[in-house]
C-alpha cells in the first residue's frame, strides 16, 4: 500500500488555500523596501488591532499562565459577547482558530459521507475546502446580476443530502448583502442548516443576527478579524439556536481559544472607541475607492472594494500593481469570478490615494 491511500478518498479534490500574499514575500520577490509595501489583499484593519486588546495582553500578563490551560468554551469570553451582541450566552459560542474553526466544527457534527453543502460563487474560498475535507459535495449555484442570492436559485439547488447552505453576507469578494426577504425565504424552507457568515456584519448598515430568534436551522459567524483588528489572534463566534448549541459543544474542540485570545478579545469588545473609527474609515474608504478608481467598482456594504478590470485581465494589473509594491487581491483563483475582477481592501487615505492613483495609470480608457 502507498503512504498516499492512507488519505482518504476526496481530499485529492481539494485545491490548498490560497491566502493573500505578505509583504516580505512580496518584498523579497520584487526587491522593495518593506516599509513602502502597503498590503490591500487580506481584508486586514488598516488602523491594527484594538489598543484596548494590545493594553489587556500586557497588562493582565495573560502570559504568565501559558502553562494552564484556559477554560475549555472560552466561557469569559461568551459572556462578553453575550453584552456586545444582546444575545443570552445560551446562544453563543467562541471559536477558534477564528471562524473557519466555527465552520469546521459545525461541519464536523451535520455531515456524513456523501451529504451535499450549498455554496453561491463566487464566495470565500474554504466553504469548499471544509466541506470536502468533511465528505461533503459542494453544490455551487452561481449568483445572479450583481452577485445577488435568490431563494429559489438556492432551494431548487436542495436535495434530500443537503446539510448545510453558505450564505456569505456581506460576501466576500463582491461585498454585496443578502436581501433579507431572500434570506427568509430560504430559512423557511431549507431543510439543512442556513449558516450566514457574518465576517464583515460591523462595516454594513445591516446585518442579519435577529434572524437566528426567529429560525431555528439559522447560524451566524462572526469574526475579530476585521473590525476588531485582531486577525494574528484567531477569534471567531457563532450565535445558534440554543438546540444547536447543545449539539455543537459535543463535538467542539476543547480549549480551542488560547488565553491570549480570550483576554484580548474581551478587551476588543470594549473598545467601542477603535470599533467606531475602523467601521468609519472603511466607509469612507469604499466611497473613495468607488467614487475614484476609474475602473467599474462595485458597490460594498465591507471594508473592500471589488474592481473590474475588464477586457484587462486581473491577473496582468495585479502583478503591475505589486511591481508597485501594492498587494490586492486577484480573484481569478475564486471559483465563478472570471479573469477580470480583483478585490482591494479598504485602507488608510494614505493608502487608498496611492491605489488611486496606481489604478488610474493602469486604465486604458
Ligand atoms: N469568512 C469570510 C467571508 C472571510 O473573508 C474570512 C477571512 N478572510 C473568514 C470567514 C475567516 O475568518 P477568521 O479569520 O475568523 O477565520
Amino acid at each position: 500500500m502507498s503512504r498516499r491511500e492512507l488519505i482518504k478518498n476526496g481530499i485529492e479534490e481539494i485545491s490548498e488555500y490560497v491566502p493573500g500574499k505578505s509583504i516580505d514575500e512580496i518584498a523579497l520577490s520584487y526587491g522593495l523596501n518593506p516599509d513602502a509595501i502597503i498590503k490591500l489583499g487580506s481584508n486586514e484593519n488598516p488602523l491594527g488591532p484594538s489598543p484596548e486588546a494590545v493594553d489587556a495582553l500586557e497588562r493582565h500578563r495573560a502570559h504568565s499562565q501559558l502553562s494552564v490551560y484556559p477554560s475549555a468554551d472560552a466561557g469569559e469570553l461568551v459572556k462578553a459577547l453575550s453584552e456586545y451582541t444582546e444575545f443570552p450566552e445560551s446562544n453563543l459560542v467562541a471559536s477558534g482558530p477564528g471562524m473557519d474553526g466555527l465552520m469546521d466544527n459545525l461541519m464536523r457534527l451535520v455531515i456524513s459521507k456523501g451529504d451535499e453543502v450549498i455554496i453561491p460563487t463566487p464566495t470565500f474560498s474554504y466553504y469548499e475546502i471544509a466541506a470536502r475535507a468533511n465528505g461533503a459535495s459542494p453544490v455551487f449555484v452561481k449568483r445572479g446580476n450583481d452577485f445577488n442570492v435568490g431563494a429559489e436559485s438556492i432551494l431548487e439547488a436542495e436535495s434530500s443530502r443537503t446539510k448545510m447552505i453558505f450564505i456569505c453576507s456581506p460576501n466576500n469578494p463582491s461585498g454585496n448583502l443578502i436581501d433579507e426577504r431572500e434570506l427568509r425565504s430560504i430559512a423557511e424552507s431549507a431543510k439543512g442548516l442556513v449558516f450566514v457568515d457574518e465576517a464583515y456584519a460591523e462595516f454594513a448598515y445591516r446585518n442579519m443576527s435577529d434572524l437566528v430568534t426567529e429560525y431555528d436551522n439559522l447560524v451566524v459567524g462572526r469574526t475579530f478579524s476585521k473590525a476588531f483588528g485582531l486577525a494574528g489572534m484567531r477569534i471567531g463566534y457563532g450565535i445558534m439556536p440554543q438546540w444547536l448549541k447543545s449539539e455543537y459543544m459535543r463535538v467542539s474542540t476543547p480549549f480551542n481559544l488560547s488565553r491570549p485570545a480570550i483576554t484580548s478579545g474581551i478587551a476588543a469588545l470594549s473598545d467601542t472607541r477603535h470599533l467606531k473609527q475602523s467601521v468609519e474609515l472603511a466607509r469612507n474608504g469604499r466611497k473613495y475607492l468607488k467614487d475614484n478608481i476609474p475602473f467599474k467598482v462595485y458597490d460594498s456594504q465591507s471594508n473592500f472594494v471589488l474592481v473590474d478590470v475588464a477586457p484587462q485581465k486581473a491577473q496582468e494589473i495585479c502583478e503591475r500593481l505589486l511591481e508597485e509594491g501594492i498587494i490586492v487581491r486577484d480573484c481569478t483563483s475564486f471559483r465563478d469570478a472570471g479573469d477580470s475582477l480583483i478585490r482591494v481592501t479598504v485602507g488608510t487615505h494614505i493608502q487608498n490615494k496611492r491605489v488611486v492613483e496606481a489604478f488610474k495609470n493602469l486604465y486604458l480608457g
